[in-house]
């Protein structure tokens, strides 16, 4: 396991910025003085890992620098929940968050009505060598003819390039708000707290003592273009007041989601994961109904899926640079990347209008799975989920949670393979599935 002994970083801004002196320590809407973990970040994972940990009896406290999650990817993904993977331990933790998913479907909008993914001569193959390996790990998938296809989905009419398919009834979709919403809800009711406007910018975490978390607290709602500056590490900004909090923990846990470098960075422990931009367009398509599908994965990686009156459809341009861009290119998006891949699929989408969009950040890593175990002392670690981060959250929080409490994982729940040790020892857990 890595050391990071003492590291004592600071942010000379904020500490030169305190509103109120004196007013480090504990703050009045906080119930203890020590927590036995403290997450940092209340997205769908920080809130599931409440969730876990307060099962667990653990005192939890989540801060936030934004608990509605304004910038937070858990407030600006697809919806999409699937456990058809290549890998066995993200299609092990996808099907544990199904199957709990499946038991609260009615509150959190889960509707598993599956995902068809076509493939062209070149992934076909290889989507063929791992259906065994899902069958073997219990997800039920089927695989496609072409002309099965066009059975399927008729408005799927130009079939040119298409191999084969396969069908995974139990994938679908999920409404990621209330998901997170009942992590918190139900972390709440155990006892779990979570605490807002608060953004951690220094740790101390060692063997011997208690973990340590220097953190500024907003003294009232942080505008947008304040959040802006805080997740820039720039400070909060001159119109923004509040005052110095230090938090103490037996252990922390870090589930920032695309900022988790940051966070790792004040322990001087390297991150692997990058954030890269996604865009969704929102599109208005009145003369079809495809509410009676899933998810739909096309040979040229748009991916689709009906919501009330629209289309979802998103597309992951593989040149995206990294970096904090919310940039949604609109029009421009939709008509380069969406349009004319749907249309030379669909012919039904020829009068298919952009309507809106919107754009939020995946954290990549570099094998496009997940890094979740212990980091260092004290110090936890579950980010880098490459687009995953909702339909594993419920799987990653339980494994976690067990580690954190345990030592070890829970027996049904191995997360072992996306320690951080991988990327030194060369067991890289490589998802090809990725869009
Ligand atoms: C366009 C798009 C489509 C997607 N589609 C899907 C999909 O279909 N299915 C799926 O499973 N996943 C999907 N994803 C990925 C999914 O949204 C993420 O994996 C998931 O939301 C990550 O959750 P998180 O809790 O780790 O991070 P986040 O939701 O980003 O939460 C991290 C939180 O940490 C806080 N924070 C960060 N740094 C600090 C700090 N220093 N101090 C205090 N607070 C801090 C932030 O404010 C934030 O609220 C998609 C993502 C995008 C962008």
């Amino acid at each position: 396991m890595p050391s990071t002994g003492t590291t004592w970083h600071n942010m000379k801004s904020l500490r030169t910025r305190d509103s109120k002196s004196g007013s480090q320590g504990r703050s009045l809407s906080m119930a203890r003085e020590r927590y036995d973990v403290i997450v940092i970040g209340a997205g769908v994972v920080g809130s599931a890992l409440a969730m876990a940990l307060a099962e667990r009896k653990l005192s939890t406290l989540v801060i936030d620098v934004d608990l509605s999650g304004r910038l937070s990817s858990s407030e600006r993904n697809a919806g999409g929940v699937r456990a058809t993977w290549w890998q066995p331990v993200n299609i092990a933790l996808c099907r544990a968050s199904i199957g709990y998913y499946r038991s609260i479907a009615r509150e959190v909008g889960f509707r598993q009505k599956g995902y068809l993914w076509l493939y062209d001569a070149e992934t076909w193959p290889k989507a063929l060598a791992h259906v065994e390996l899902q069958r073997s790990l219990k997800h039920p998938i089927e695989t496609l003819s072409t002309r099965e296809v066009h059975a399927r989905v008729p408005e799927i009419d130009r079939l040119e390039g298409i191999a084969g398919a396969t069908f995974s009834p139990e994938d679908g979709l999920i409404n990621p708000n209330l998901l997170k919403n009942h992590y918190r809800e139900r972390s709440r009711a155990l006892g779990a707290e979570y605490l807002d406007g608060v953004y951690l910018y220094a740790i101390r975490a060692e063997e011997e003592a208690d973990a340590r978390l220097e953190c500024w607290r907003a003294d009232r709602p942080l505008s947008e273009s304040a959040l802006m500056r805080m997740m820039a590490q720039d400070g909060p900004g001159d119109a923004e007041t509040g005052h110095l909090l230090t938090l103490r923990a037996g252990a922390i846990a870090i589930a920032s989601g695309a900022w988790s470098a940051n966070v790792l960075r004040l322990l001087d422990l390297p991150s692997f994961s990058e954030p890269v931009r996604r865009q969704i367009s929102v599109v208005d398509n009145r003369e079809t109904n495809f509410s009676a599908y899933g998810m739909i994965v096309d040979t040229s990686g748009v991916y689709f899926h009906n919501e009330g009156p629209h289309i979802l459809a998103g597309y992951s341009p593989p040149d995206e640079p990294s970096g904090y861009y919310f940039q949604y290119d609109g029009e421009q998006f939709f008509q380069n990347e969406i349009w004319p891949r749907m249309y030379a699929r669909m012919s039904c989408y020829e009068r298919m209008r952009h309507v809106t969009g919107w754009a939020g950040l995946y954290s990549v890593t570099p094998d496009r799975s997940a890094i979740i175990g212990c980091a260092a002392p004290r110090v936890y670690e579950a980010h880098g989920f490459s687009g995953r981060g909702v339909m594993q959250s419920w799987g990653a929080a339980k494994a976690l949670a067990g580690l954190i409490a345990d030592g070890r994982y829970p027996e049904d729940l191995d997360a072992s393979a996306l320690s951080r040790e991988r990327f030194a020892d060369d067991r890289l857990v490589r998802e090809e599935l990725h869009i």
